[in-house]
């Protein structure tokens, strides 16, 4: 019998957890608040104690686990299992892959949620079977990932690939990062917020903000997909606006990188892809050459939410010793 594999989507908010057996299905799934007010060692410990549910939930050993692999969010060493900085978890200089190796006695191996994401859907999703793959993942924040030649791409320091923080415009809106004009400015779920906000100001009526999304005060993407399926004119406008910047930066993308596949994924895209994606084909060929654009294949993600769990499996794969 083949080993199993504990693979995690470790986020600001929330850990999601899986057993993964040797065809890749999923056996059992355990969920659990991250709870970063509490401290570095702290989370360490609810991973933890995520991975130890999930082994008691499919009664599994430690000598049935090959390794537990994880996406989180950050600039990640995964040679060294080191979190060198996260946004939304207290984590500097942090030894997570050697810490939770020794709570664990399994190895340990991490990398940056985003990228690992990239890599699941390379690995077993929308982008499978093709050496040259980039991603964009749309919600909250804008992530990307970059695949060249079978090869996740990382940079110098790990700190690559910030794809949603390309400046389209250098005197656009307040970007997170302390830039302006950012993709995730013009595209990400407080921009899509700030925009409906804008309208409603000036007299549109729309019921998009009556119930937001707890974990970060934005528009629900549920809500949105709901207002583009009825027709809402607010979110119809608002959404056409968010096409047009991403195929500008998936435009950027495609002549820089000239993939083989593109592959559109994060919570938004998800919730109004049948929507979204057509309209962003529909303004690429203003922005992507077209020698370029005819030789890519632009996808939805396949992996959706479990896109970082599948990721996690394809990082151990890609770097069990
Ligand atoms: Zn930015």
């Amino acid at each position: 019998m083949g080993k199993k594999h504990v693979v995690l989507d470790i986020g600001g908010s929330k850990i999601l957890g899986a057993v993964m057996d040797e065809d890749n299905t999923i056996l059992c799934r355990v969920k659990k608040k991250t709870k970063p007010e509490l401290g570095a060692e702290a989370v360490d410990g609810r991973i933890r104690d995520v991975v130890a549910e999930l082994m008691q939930k499919c009664a599994l050993q430690k000598t049935d686990v090959e390794a537990v692999g994880a996406g989180a969010p950050g600039v990640v060493d995964t040679e060294k299992g080191l979190i060198l900085f996260s946004p939304n978890i207290p984590w500097r200089e942090h030894p997570l892959g050697p810490n939770l190796e020794r709570l664990l006695g399994i190895p340990f191996i991490v990398g940056n949620d985003v990228n690992v994401g990239i890599l699941g859907e390379w690995k077993f999703g929308a982008a499978k079977g093709f050496a040259h793959a980039v991603g964009i993942f749309a919600g909250t924040g804008i992530g990307g990932g970059v695949v060249l030649d079978n090869k996740l791409f990382t940079g110098s320091r790990f700190a690559g690939t910030e794809l949603g923080h390309m400046i389209l415009n250098t005197e656009g809106p307040a970007c997170n990062c302390g830039q302006r004009g950012c993709l995730e400015s013009y595209t990400g779920k407080h921009a899509i917020t700030r925009e409906i906000r804008s309208m409603i100001a000036r007299g549109a009526k729309s019921d998009l903000l009556d119930s937001m999304d707890p974990e970060d005060a934005t528009v629900k993407s549920s809500a949105l997909a709901k207002a583009l399926k009825a027709g809402d004119p607010v979110a119809l406008q608002v959404m056409d606006r968010v096409s047009y910047y991403l195929a500008a930066g998936i435009g950027n993308l495609i002549n820089i990188f000239n993939p083989e596949v593109f592959v559109l994924g994060g919570g938004v895209t998800e919730a109004t892809e049948t929507w979204l994606m057509p309209a962003v084909v529909k303004y690429l060929p203003l922005f992507a050459w077209p020698a370029m654009l005819s030789e890519v294949s632009f996808r939805a993600s396949a992996l959706k939410d479990d896109a970082i769990l599948y990721g996690a499996k394809a990082l151990v794969l890609e770097n069990a010793h």
